[in-house]
């Protein structure tokens, strides 16, 4: 059996180009579009990623403000923050980056993010507007598996969709943007038991668990479709997903990659809401045709 190895790289290539695109267009409006990352951690690898947004947005011709609070940094001033830089005309997209600080509670923050700017779908109302079908951002990871599916012409309507994991940032949106495409979506937990009773007969099978090794080649069928969501740091530092990458290659029909999958696409996503958001919130320029908000109304609706 031979495998195709889904490459998130082709996709992301092609966003990052119609975001380069679309600054331009915003500039030429007088707008430069600008994501607010804000962070709070001394996390090395978190840092690191931030820094790749940084670097993406610069190539792209958005800007990227980061505001860096420590590792110390109190719920009280990062809500602060949040409402600030909600309330700032110049910034048009807003990142809460986790991890926070022990102790501060993620749920109390999110939910001061402008839903006009929640680029990356962290406040409940985005979800809970992606829940009924009305406009909003979806999280970008969310969107980027429905998008890699969408590239390599991996149809959902009326498959058989597992979702391993149903947090709020992954699990639960991606399960809602499959439903509104009308696929039959089984979301599994750590509760659900052996998995093969779920992903065995699966035409898709979307892992996003944190656990390495979690879904094995005799898991699925030779007409599965593996989307690896995961991202785990091993102890040599290298980055694994959640699926043993192994044993489901020559048995899966298709395989995202780690890294250079979902990741890959994620970034690039996160700065096409950015313009998307920029856009929109200045109602008197024209949207531009198959933006990211197009999409997601579509997704949704
Ligand atoms: P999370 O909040 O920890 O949620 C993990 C989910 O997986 C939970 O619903 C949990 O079930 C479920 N789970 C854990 N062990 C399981 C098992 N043995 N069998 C079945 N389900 C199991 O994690 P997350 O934030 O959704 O992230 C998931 C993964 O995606 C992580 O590796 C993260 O790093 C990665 N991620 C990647 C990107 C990207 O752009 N590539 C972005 C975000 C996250 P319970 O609800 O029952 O606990």
């Amino acid at each position: 059996m031979s495998t195709a190895i889904l490459s998130g790289k082709p996709l992301a290539g092609l966003i990052h180009r119609e975001v380069q695109e679309q600054a331009r267009s915003l500039e030429l409006d007088g707008v430069r579009p600008v994501v607010a990352v804000v962070m709070a951690t001394a996390d090395e690898s978190t840092r690191w990623y931030v820094r790749s947004i940084e670097r993406a947005a610069e190539r792209a011709g958005v800007g990227c403000r980061i505001i860096d609070l420590g590792h110390d940094a109190t719920e009280t001033e990062l809500a602060g923050v949040l409402r600030d830089v909600s309330a700032e005309p110049s910034a048009h997209g807003i990142i809460l980056q986790t991890p926070l600080p022990a102790g501060v509670r993620t749920d109390n923050l999110v939910g001061l993010i402008a839903p006009e700017k929640d680029i990356d779908g962290a406040n409940p109302l985005s979800l809970g507007r992606l829940a009924v079908g009305q406009p909003a951002f979806a999280p970008a990871t969310a969107r980027s598996v429905v998008d890699i599916l969408d590239h390599y012409q991996i149809p959902v309507a009326g498959k058989a969709v597992v979702v391993v994991g149903r947090s709020a940032v992954v699990g639960k949106p991606l399960s809602l943007l499959l439903l509104a495409r009308d696929a039959t979506v089984t979301v599994c937990h750590s509760r659900s038991g052996p998995l093969e009773r779920h992903t065995k007969d699966a035409d898709v099978v979307v892992v996003a668990a944190g656990r390495a090794g979690l879904l094995t080649g005799s898991q699925v069928s030779s007409r599965t479709v593996v989307v690896d969501v995961g991202t785990n740091v091993l102890s040599d530092g290298s980055l694994v997903g959640d699926v043993d990458q192994a044993s489901v290659t020559g048995t899966a029909a298709g395989l995202t990659p780690v890294p250079g999958g979902v990741g890959s696409v994620t970034t690039a996503l996160l700065l096409l809401h950015t313009v998307e958001a920029a856009r929109r919130q200045f109602p008197s320029l024209p949207l531009a045709a198959g933006t990211a908000g197009a999409q997601v109304l579509e997704a949704a609706g």
